[in-house]
């Protein structure tokens, strides 16, 4: 058995996670789940940076030895110059608030026209394996802001996410987790973390 500790207790995650990374042997575990507790400052300058806060953070508390996934992600919205960016969780002010999030999105977008509401869902895995080697995976999903909050599935700004591939009609809230996955910023990314990692295991 290979354990890796996912450094998120976000449900949604976990679940896209240990769907895609279906290695035999592998067995995932949330910060939760292992024990510890990990919640550093995400201060980086990009997605990136933040998703290898995260993941040495929780090496760090797991003893120092262990492989750890770590995943940053945001949603970046091109009439507002890239905001809300590594922002996204916290757009509104309170971490986590959804709710919020998305009236403050709506808000900001009230004046600009469809065509302009353009923006896309950015995904950086950092996986860091127990000898410290370090592979990055980023993915992307492009789509357009809509106007109302359509959908009771996923999280976030799933709701008012019109992803281009599903034709600028129907929202990521909208579709069910695997429909979303096939094509989601997190599901390119995974895709991509487990192609690079296919030549190790
Ligand atoms: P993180 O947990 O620091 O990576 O923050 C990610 C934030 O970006 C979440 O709180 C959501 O607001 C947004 N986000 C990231 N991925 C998704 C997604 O798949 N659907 C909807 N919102 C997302």
């Amino acid at each position: 058995m290979k354990r890796v500790i996912i450094a998120s207790n976000n449900a949604h995650k976990v679940d896209e996670i240990r769907n895609a990374l279906d290695f035999p042997g592998w067995e995932f575990f949330t910060l939760r789940e292992a024990g510890i507790e990990s919640d550093p400052v995400e201060d980086g300058d990009g997605f990136e940076a933040n998703a290898r806060i995260k993941a040495e953070a929780a090496r760090a508390a797991a003893g120092g030895d262990c492989a750890v996934l770590a995943d940053d992600s945001g949603i970046e919205v091109d009439a507002l110059g890239g905001a809300p960016g590594v922002y996204s969780s916290r757009y509104a002010g309170e971490d986590g608030n959804d709710a919020a999030n998305n009236e403050k999105l709506f808000r900001e977008l009230a004046d600009v026209p469809d065509e302009q509401r353009t923006g896309r869902f950015v995904c950086t895995l950092v996986f860091i394996d127990e000898d410290g080697t370090e592979t990055v995976a980023r993915g992307t999903v492009e789509g357009h802001i809509g106007h109302e909050l359509r959908g009771e599935n996923g999280f976030g700004y799933d709701p008012l996410f019109l992803p281009d591939e599903f034709g600028g009609e129907v929202t990521f809230a909208e579709v069910p987790q695997e429909r979303k996955s096939a094509i989601s910023h997190r599901g390119n990314a995974l895709r991509l973390l487990k192609e690079m990692l296919q030549s190790a295991v």
